[in-house]
C-alpha cells in the first residue's frame, strides 16, 4: 500500500493518506519533544523501535480481543493504520507512581499501587492536557457516557495484558497512555504502545528504559529504546 498526500504531522508521527479511503499509513519519526514540545531533540532510531514495538503489542492485544487501529507492518517506520476519529482524550493508567501523579497528588516515586490508577486527560496541548473528569468530558463533548465506559474497560484490560507481557521480560510496566479513535460506530484503539509513551523500569535495578531518559537527561536514551525492541521481539 503507497503512501499517498501527508495529513497530518504530529511531534513523533507523519500520518499519510492511502488508495484506500479506510486506510492511513503512519509514520513514526525520530524527533523526541518533552514538557508539552518546550524540550526538543531527536532520538536516533526511535522511530524504527517505536514502529516495530507498537507493531508487536498492537498484534498481541488484537489475539486477545482488544481492537486495534493496527493493520500491518508496512517497514521500517511505516504501519498501515485504520482510519479512526480520535477521541480527544489521553488515557493513562497507573501502577506505579511516578511523573504527574507525584505532583498532582504529592506521592513519592515508585510506590507500587494495590490498584491501578486510572485517568483521563483532556488531549489539548494549548492547555499542557490537563487531568479532567468524566463530567468534564461530556461538557466539552469529547465522549459520550457508553464510550468513556467502553475505553476504561478496555484501558484496564489492556493493563492486564500488557502487564503479564513485561513480567516475561523482567520489565515493571509503571504507567502508560493510551488513544482511542471511532471506527464504524465502534471503539479500538489507536496511536502506539512505546517507549515514548510508556514508563519501563528495569526490575531489580530499577534502570528506566524510557522516553524519561530523554526528559531527565539521563543519557544512554537510544541505548535504552533498542533494549526495549530486543528484549520484545525474542519475546514474540
Ligand atoms: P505523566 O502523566 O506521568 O506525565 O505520564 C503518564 C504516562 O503517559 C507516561 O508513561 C508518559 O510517557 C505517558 N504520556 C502522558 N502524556 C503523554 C504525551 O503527551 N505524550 C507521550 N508520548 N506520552 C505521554
Amino acid at each position: 500500500m503507497d503512501k499517498g498526500e501527508l495529513l497530518y504531522e504530529g511531534k513523533a508521527k507523519r500520518v499519510y493518506s492511502t488508495s484506500d479511503p479506510d486506510l492511513y499509513v503512519q509514520e513514526f519519526k525520530d524527533d523526541a519533544t518533552a514538557f508539552n514540545a518546550k524540550k526538543k531533540g531527536e532520538i536516533v532510531g526511535k522511530g524504527v523501535v517505536n514502529n516495530k514495538i507498537s507493531s508487536v503489542l498492537f498484534q498481541m492485544l488484537e489475539k486477545e480481543g482488544v481492537p486495534t487501529h493496527f493493520e500491518k507492518l508496512l517497514s521500517d517506520r511505516d504501519m498501515l493504520i485504520k482510519k479512526v476519529e480520535i477521541v480527544m482524550l489521553e488515557v493513562t493508567v497507573r501502577n506505579i507512581t511516578a511523573g504527574g501523579i507525584c505532583r498532582t497528588i504529592g506521592v513519592e516515586e515508585g510506590v507500587r499501587l494495590k490498584e491501578p490508577v486510572y485517568e483521563i486527560h483532556y488531549k489539548e496541548d494549548k492547555l499542557d492536557d490537563p487531568l479532567i473528569n468524566e463530567d468534564h468530558a461530556k461538557v466539552l463533548g469529547l465522549a459520550t457516557d457508553e464510550e468513556m465506559a467502553i475505553i476504561k474497560d478496555y484501558a484496564l484490560k489492556i493493563n492486564q495484558l500488557l502487564k503479564k507481557f513485561f513480567e516475561g521480560l523482567n520489565i515493571d510496566l509503571v504507567d502508560y497512555k493510551l488513544e482511542f479513535g471511532r471506527y464504524k460506530d465502534t471503539i479500538i484503539l489507536a496511536d502506539e504502545i512505546s517507549p515514548d509513551t510508556c514508563r519501563f523500569w528495569e526490575k531489580g535495578t530499577g534502570k528506566k528504559l524510557d522516553k524519561d531518559r530523554f526528559r531527565q537527561d539521563l543519557g544512554d536514551v537510544e541505548d535504552a529504546y533498542q533494549e526495549m525492541l530486543s528484549r520484545i521481539t525474542q519475546e514474540s
